[in-house]
């Protein structure tokens, strides 16, 4: 027998085994210093009351013969797609509840999807880049080409003419850069998409975090429902990283080499998936509740103050960044032209914080950072001062 040798091709990605190790040796090295992550990607806070409850209800359904239920359908209940497609309407997108698909999260879809798509498409993505897009097409074989995002474009990479992609991944707000496009940016896009007979594949997992007047989702922009596909999360938006729950949506027009993506998609998802649970199911289906919107906007509020005081210092320090504002991630240029791993050094041992070396995300990543908002309130204002404190020392 033989394994697929396009794993021989993925780039050994140490990242946060790296990141972990080095910590967990200075905290072994320092056991009295407390040392405070602002590295993680994962949520802190607890799912809102309203979607535990919901979630309750639902396995007590499964302890009974008249409310049991069995395989759930493979694109979802309809009443959590209709949930989903009444919370577009909420911010004036029309995506019908017939064109939505419910996962368990959006790193399976974004990982998925080219299951649909040939070997020989293709592939944009922008860099620094979410790894996923990246690794998921390597082990298919595909080809990558990458549009930078630098300190030009404000690292929101637009799309360059004389480039030819079939599948483009774009993500908005973007892990790691924070960065969020706006409808003009979205629509350069769209008309490249359409121009070049490709699709975009649209991750929103943040949109949640968006505060500006941007576009929370790719269907905003005219022309989007003929070259686009976009995948959402509950992860961040609703503290469901370990609950597990997202969807897809497919635009029921949306053809391509004369077949209809929806169907072709539902054919795979009905080969390879057989739904979210019933419980889980109902917890989503709670998030768009007006309680549980009214929960969940009080848990993304607490991170996205925690982004604004992180922000607010990296501005009193006059440091470049990009997020903070749309978004849980803080994109920071490392300060007198440190490398990424020479600031996670100095942080570790100088602030005892911990980050993300940017060199992780991509070649751009080289000389920038990565913090998070996920951590606690009293933790990240500590975490804050000692990052002042060592960057005006540094700076004496
Ligand atoms: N997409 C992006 C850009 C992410 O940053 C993440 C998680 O960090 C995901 C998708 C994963 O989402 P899920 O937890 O729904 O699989």
């Amino acid at each position: 027998m033989k394994i697929n040798r396009n794993f021989d091709n993925l780039v050994p990605n140490y990242l946060f085994a790296d990141v972990a190790k080095k910590t967990n040796a200075y905290i072994a090295a320092h056991p009295d210093k407390k040392v405070i992550k602002l590295g993680i990607g994962d949520v802190t806070l607890p799912l809102a009351p309203v979607v535990v409850e919901a979630m309750k209800k639902g396995a007590e359904d499964l302890a009974h013969k008249e409310t049991f239920k069995g395989y759930p359908d493979y694109e979802g209940y309809e009443f959590l797609r209709q949930a989903i497609s009444d919370y577009y309407k909420s911010f004036g997108v029309a995506v019908g509840a017939d064109e939505i698909f419910v996962s368990d999260g959006a790193k399976s879809d974004c990982g998925n999807i080219g299951d649909i798509f040939s070997k020989d498409n293709v592939v944009l993505v922008t860099d620094p880049v979410y790894p996923v897009y990246v690794d998921s097409n390597i082990m298919a074989g595909r080809e990558i080409v990458y549009a930078t995002s630098n300190e030009a474009n404000g690292f929101a990479a637009l799309p360059d003419e004389n480039v030819k992609a079939d599948i483009i991944y774009l993500c908005s707000p973007n892990n790691p850069t924070g960065s969020a496009y706006n409808a003009e940016q979205l629509k350069a896009w769209v008309d490249y998409a359409l121009k070049n007979d490709a699709i975009i594949l649209y991750d929103s997992a943040y949109e949640a975090f968006i505060t500006e007047d941007l576009p929370r989702s790719i269907f905003a922009i005219e022309g989007a429902r003929k070259c686009a596909i976009e995948m959402c999360s509950l992860s961040k938006t609703a503290g469901f990283t370990g609950t597990r729950c997202g969807y897809t949506v497919i635009p029921k027009e949306l053809e391509r080499d004369g077949h209809n993506i929806y169907a072709t998609w539902y054919r795979r998802q009905a080969t390879k998936f057989n739904g979210v649970s019933w419980p889980v199911q109902c917890a989503a289906a709670a998030v768009f509740s007006e309680e549980g919107q009214k929960q969940i906007k009080e848990n993304i509020s607490y991170y996205q103050e925690n982004a604004r005081i992180i922000a607010s210092a990296l501005d009193e320090l006059g440091i470049y960044y990009t997020g903070g504002k749309n978004s849980p991630y803080i994109w920071l240029k490392c300060p007198n032209n440190m490398g990424s791993w020479e600031f996670f050094d100095l942080l570790l041992n100088e602030a005892n914080v911990v980050g993300t070396p940017g060199e992780g995300f991509g070649e751009n990543g080289a000389g920038y950072f990565r913090l998070t908002s996920f951590g606690d309130r009293e933790n990240t204002i500590e975490a804050v001062e000692r990052i002042k404190k060592v960057l005006t020392n540094l700076s004496k």
